[in-house]
């Protein structure tokens, strides 16, 4: 019934009321010119020329991650948003990130953001774009009541999602976007932070720059102490993420694993003295400054673009590549895991993508980490994983260097829903917070030590309250199987590299 209103006052819009056309510096109105965010916008009503009064909406998205490429008034209590698609590539258009203000107190709003690239959304199933203010700084999501996605009758019959909102405080600042969002800037200030802690094991470093001149940062984490043996082959993971910079709970959970990998937690411990992890936190910082959903300033899915990157038009793709060829090669080290983190805008959980091989033992080793961490992880699901080979796939990086790199690696995208997850034995899904999706981090970061310890290479020799504390499953004989096997094949793979 609700949803009938929405589409009849839109329809209201269509015959009667003036559309007043915001868009910077163009008369034409149609979507492909969006170039552009709004700045500092103020809405008032058609034909309105006094001074703005409270009440007289401000737009605002010109701020870094912002995206809000137009704004059309339908009433005073109705407003018709436009995303402004990624840079150079108009047929990205889901992320949103704007901010309100002159609001009146109680004045109640329905925002329908009209024009979206997909169809398929979790907006169906219960997700709803995230709101601050001034006075409530942590970011929340909007009541699911208060949120509609619909076929339109009117804007090409595009599927539209309205939310409904209140506005309680008129000096507030509010803020709306698709998900909590994660800055370039909050990266570097947090790596900034990391760099001053001054930690014997951690290592930054400025990979390469973006075309806009931005820091492609590469941090590596391991012991280097001197009682480790030098000439002992060391183990590698490799982490990127951002790739699409609309994914902001990828930078989440990639800080979730960074934060447990520096800790003084045992299990940290342990894997820096035996392992190297290479992480590229941001691999598109310019595609997250400017608010792209899926692509960089030039337009590219640099996620479609591994197997020819370009030194000029792909700079980061192309540093990260190198550096991942180049480890492949190295006597020293053993690149055994790639994992690109991602999230998904149609799915519940976290989950992963695997590749899918010939030799069916391979197969299996692939199950073992996912398996793993589904122990660890209680929003984990391995039963949404698979193993693909897609051709629209091809030139992604799990699917690129799963080709590239020997059999006994592993490269996997890893997944995470943009609105929630189901905990096991409950019915309802659980909103993800900031919080939830830096946990998946710091549980995808200990998982490391479970497959670990089932190939023999750590042995089980840390006091007793950490092997029941903090590692569980290892006793699952299905994975005990699997994990012998490749154990043994990683003896053999070792003793080859050898001699
Ligand atoms: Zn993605």
């Amino acid at each position: 019934m609700e949803r009938r209103l929405l589409s009849n006052s839109t329809e209201r819009k269509m015959e009667e009321s003036p559309v007043r056309d915001v868009e910077t510096g163009s008369e034409t109105g149609g979507e492909e010119a969006l170039v552009g965010n709004v700045n500092k916008l103020m809405v008032s009503p058609p034909g309105y020329s006094g001074a703005p009064r409270k009440g007289h909406l401000l737009f605002d998205a010109c701020f870094e991650s912002g995206n809000l490429g137009r704004v059309d008034y339908i009433s005073e209590f109705e407003f018709d948003l436009f995303i402004r698609p990624d840079t150079c590539n108009p047929r990205f258009r889901v992320w949103f990130n704007f901010t309100v203000e002159n609001v009146r107190e109680t004045q109640r709003v329905i925002f329908n953001v009209v024009n979206f690239s997909k169809t398929k959304s979790l907006y169906r199933d219960g997700m709803s774009p995230v709101v601050k203010s001034t006075s409530r700084p942590k970011w929340q999501r909007l009541p699911a009541k208060n949120v509609y996605y619909y076929r339109c009758p009117d804007h090409r019959r595009n599927y539209v999602m309205s939310f409904a909102f209140c506005f309680d405080r008129e000096d507030d600042v509010y803020q709306f976007a698709y998900c909590y969002p994660y800055t370039y800037s909050r990266l570097q200030h947090y790596l900034a932070g990391l760099e001053r802690r001054n930690m014997p094991y951690l290592q930054r470093e400025q990979l390469g720059l973006s075309v806009q001149q931005r820091r492609l940062d590469l941090l590596t984490i391991t012991n280097t102490a001197e009682h480790l043996s030098p000439e002992r082959e060391k183990k590698l993971v490799f982490l990127t993420a951002r790739v699409h910079p609309g994914e902001s709970p990828a930078s989440f959970i990639c800080q979730g694993v960074i934060d447990f990998l520096v800790s003084q937690h045992p299990v940290a411990q342990i894997l820096r003295d035996h392992v190297i992890f290479k992480i590229v936190p941001m691999l598109n910082p310019d595609g997250v400054y400017l608010g792209n959903y899926r692509c960089s300033l030039m337009g590219f899915d640099l996620n479609r673009h591994w197997q020819d990157p370009s030194p000029w038009a792909h700079p980061t793709l192309h540093a990260v590549k190198q550096l991942i060829v180049q480890m492949n090669q190295d006597p020293r080290v053993s690149l055994e895991f790639y994992i690109d983190v991602h999230a998904h805008s149609t799915m519940l959980n976290g989950f992963m993508y695997g590749n899918v091989f010939e030799d069916e033992e391979r197969v299996q080793r692939q199950a073992v980490f996912p398996r793993l961490l589904c122990q660890n992880a209680p929003d984990f699901s391995f039963s949404n994983t698979s193993f693909n080979r897609d051709m629209v796939k091809a030139g992604t990086g799990r699917r690129f260097l799963g080709g590239l790199l020997d059999d006994t690696s592993y490269c996997y995208t890893l997944e995470v829903s943009f609105y929630s997850y189901m905990a096991a034995g409950s019915t309802a899904p659980v909103p993800y917070t900031e919080e939830t999706y830096t946990k998946l981090g710091r549980n995808v970061a200990r998982t490391f030590l479970d497959y670990y310890k089932l190939n023999n290479l750590i042995k089980d020799n840390r006091p007793i309250h950490i092997q029941s504390s903090e590692v569980t499953g290892n006793d699952n004989k299905k994975g005990n199987g699997v994990g012998r096997d490749a154990a043994d094949r990683e003896r053999e793979k070792s003793q080859s590299v050898r001699h």
